[in-house]
Formats: C-alpha cells, structure tokens, sequence
C-alpha cells in the first residue's frame, strides 16, 4: 500500500500541481474518516438495495406515464424511510408522449417481421401504417448529402453502427435529427440502426426532435440484428418495400417533481454538496443502469454517510431529477429554481452512465481549490480512479448549474458495457453486480463528505467558474 501511495503521489502532484505548506488543506482527521468511509461502502449493499426497490416496486418510469407518479411517491417515501433530515418535492412541467403499437415489417422481396421501437416524442403513423421502398444510407451525414429524389416518398434507413462507447454523442444524431433531415427531402417516414452496442433482437428507444416548420414524420428504430438482415436484403439490389406502423402521440401537459433528499450540514447548513440522478427511465425496461443506477447510488452514498454516525458540515443534498430522457427537463427546472443561490452551492456531481465502477475523478473549481482537490484524489485514487483535468462535467442533469458557474466533479464510470443495455428491454435490475455498483457508491460517499467539509469554497459563483464555464 505505501509504495503504491508513493506513486499515486507523485502522479497526483503533476495532475493537480504542487501544495505549498499556506494551501488550504483537509485535516488528518477528515481524510481518515473520508478513507474508513470509502473502505465500509465497499461492502454495503445500500445503493444495490435501494435500486432493487426501485425496479421491483415501481418498474418502468417513463417521463409523464402514470409511473412517473409511482417513482416521485417512492422516491418520497424512500428517502424518509432512509432517515433523511429533510425531504420535499419541487414540479417539473414538460409534454407527456406515449407509445401506443409498434410493429414493422419487410413486405418484398422476403416479407418477415422487424424488431421496432418508436423513438420518443415521433408521431404515430396513420391507420394502417406507412409502406415504402426503403433507402439506405450508412450515417445521417450520407442521407443529409443525398439528393432529395433519392428519398421522396420513401422510407430513410440510416444504418450507422455504433462500435464503441465514445461514439455514442455522434452516432445518435442520427435518433435525434434524422426524421425532420429525413422529413426535408420529402421521406415518408425514418427507420434508424438502435444506437447501441449490442447485438441482442432489442430495439434502443431514446428521445428525438423535430425542427420548427418541418414535415412530422414518424421515426423508429430496428434492433442491430434487424438492420443486419436489412442491409444484407438491400444488398441483393432489388427494391425491399417495409410498413411501419406506430401508435405513438403527444399526450398532453404533466407536472412530475424533482424529489429531493437532504442530510443537513452542522456548521453551514445553508452550504451544500449537490449529487443525484434522474428518476425518469425509457419504458421498455426497468431502468436498473439509466438511471436507476444513479439514484440509487447517490441516496446510498448519501445515507451511508449518516449510518457511520459521520456529520457533514455542509449539507448534502441529494436530488432524484424528473424527465431527464426527453430533454433534461427535471435538471433544467433545478437551476431555474435554484438560479439565486449558486455561491451556495459548494460543488455538483451527478451520476447518469450506469453502475461503474468509478474510474476517473476531475474536477472543475476555482484555482486556489486544486490542492484539496489533489487531497480529494489521493483519498479516491486507491478505488482505482485516474486523474482528470480541471474541466469535469458534472452530468447531464447538473450541466445547467455547471453554466450557472457551480463548482462541479465529474465522477467517470466504466461505461463499456453501458450501450449493450441503454434504452431497451434488457435494463433491468439482473445486470447490477454488487461489487461494482458498491465501488461507486463508495467513492460518491466518500467524495461527497469530503467536498462538505472542505475549509473553503470550491469558488461557486467565482468570475474564475463563471467565465470558465461558458
Ligand atoms: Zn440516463
């Protein structure tokens, strides 16, 4: 262990800098109870129990669905059940979408079923579906380039196959952007490749938008395996004709609530240490990795602070956001509402990439902070965490208080595995591995009594993290 701190030292010191004997610093005290916290989480189960709650009692959650009640009531109950000081409720307006039948299907050459999904937010087609010759084009960049006879009254294909991970931020514009491009030049309907990286007969859901004064045209996507078979009958090169029939429609105006769990600071409680998920999950599912995974890690770190009878002297608040999947809207509302009170706010970290485990920790605060961060780190680093940059994003959800000039840490997870999963059928709770998720939830914890107890701002609503921001 010593030899190993030895060199973790040294890295630390080249990607934090140097501390000089005037820095603020943690005492031996605060970094030993931050290390024994670390140590206990390994093995505590907490977040692999509150997330088995929440996918056996509530399920699926999707944003404005009649579940999305169930999972603000559990959430509610949840962090009272836990022994938080303090919970309430805070309401997120957005439009409801519902899903309604999918079904679609190869009509000619070689008629055979399709594993669909309506993307979110697409209108339903009309009565009796939509039949039409099928184009295809390897990225949304091909289809945008082709000429608009290419695609008048057909249907797009956009076949992009997502490899890796780190792909995903490109290879979903096609899910995001490709019906209204699609819609542009006269296609009648968007059929994508899902956006994951998997290779199981399950379609990826996930939300899509459509441009001011452009076409509405229905969009869905087919599982990997389907796109396979797809491209494989294109490639003969005789016309392959396909219905698409969706049931899909807006649903109206809904209010949910961004639910929210305190444990309360003993010497400024007014400060406090933000960290979270989104309550809301796809409906195909029963969000165990997205996002349940984030909620329950969050309440777990939270809580397990409180059960070793440890009390911060911030706050640490906890925040389960509404209706992340369709535009992070929850997070939004947060900011909004929290908009007078960012100096306030000691530092922000959210977790939305699945159960971990945790292996990289960057930071973003004001200059004169880094040496705690570089304390911060030495405590993590034996979870096997890498070093960041003095850049972290937050999370999607916290993105919002990250432009608002708020302190933020950006705790990576292993997100390989993530895609296999993300937005199908195949989320749910089988797939959590204590030990990982335990790891992230000791490193949320013991990052989150850390950053409560810091001697000084992180430099919330400082110039240095408002311009930094932008
Ligand atoms: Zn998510």
């Amino acid at each position: 262990m010593s030899m190993k701190s030895t060199i973790l030292g040294l890295s630390l010191a080249l990607a934090f800098g140097v501390v000089n004997a005037a820095d603020p610093v943690f005492s031996d005290a605060e970094l030993k109870a931050a290390a024994s916290l670390r140590d206990a989480a390994l093995t505590g189960n907490l977040s692999y129990k509150i997330l088995e709650s929440l996918t056996t009692e509530v399920g699926p959650r999707m944003a404005g669905s009649p579940a999305d009640a169930r999972a603000v009531a559990w959430g509610v109950a949840k962090f009272k059940e836990l022994g938080f000081d303090k919970v309430w409720t805070e309401p997120v307006t957005f439009p409801a979408w519902k899903r309604g039948v999918e079904t679609a299907e190869i009509l000619a050459p070689f008629p055979q079923p399709l594993s669909v999904t309506a993307l979110g937010h697409s209108v339903g087609t009309p009565a009796g579906g939509i039949s039409a010759e099928v184009v295809r084009f390897a990225t949304l960049k091909d289809m945008m380039e082709a000429p608009a006879a290419a695609l008048k009254g057909k249907i797009a294909f956009i076949d992009h196959k997502m490899a890796k991970s780190s792909e995903y931020g490109y290879v979903q514009q096609g899910r995001s952007r490709g019906a209204s491009e699609a819609a542009k030049k006269g296609a009648l309907a968007l059929v994508i490749r899902s956006v994951g990286t998997d290779s199981h007969r399950l379609p990826h859901t996930g939300v899509m938008r459509y441009e001011e004064n452009v076409a509405q045209i229905p969009a869905a996507a087919i599982s990997n395996p389907d796109a396979d078979l797809l491209t494989r009958m294109l490639a003969r090169g005789k016309p392959v004709s396909l219905k698409l029939t969706l049931g899909a429609a807006e649903a109206g105006s809904y209010t949910s609530q961004n639910v929210i769990g305190e444990i309360t600071g003993s010497d400024k409680p007014d400060e406090y240490v933000v960290i979270g998920g989104h309550l809301d999950s796809w409906d195909l599912g029963t969000g165990a990795i997205d996002d349940g995974a984030g909620v329950a890690i969050t309440m777990g770190a939270a809580e397990f602070i409180k059960r070793q009878g440890l009390k911060p002297k911030r706050t640490i608040r906890v925040v389960l956001f509404a209706n992340e999947e369709n535009g992070l809207l929850g997070g939004a509302a947060y900011a909004k509402a929290h908009e007078a009170e960012v100096a306030k706010i000691q530092a922000a970290a959210e977790a939305d990439s699945g159960q971990g485990p945790a292996i990289k920790f960057a930071s973003f605060v004001a200059p004169e902070a880094l040496p705690l961060v570089k304390q911060m780190y030495s405590v993590l680093a034996p979870l096997g965490l890498a070093a960041g940059e003095n850049d972290a994003n937050p999370g999607p959800d916290m993105g919002a208080l990250k432009a608002l000039g708020v302190a933020s840490f950006g705790i990576g997870l292993d997100n390989s595995d993530y895609f296999n999963l993300h937005h199908t059928p195949d989320d749910t709770f089988d797939k959590i591995e204590p030990k990982r998720i335990n790891q992230t939830a000791a490193t949320y914890a013991a990052f989150a009594w850390m950053a409560a107890n810091a001697p000084i701002s992180f430099g919330s609503g400082s110039a240095a993290l408002k311009k930094g921001a932008k």
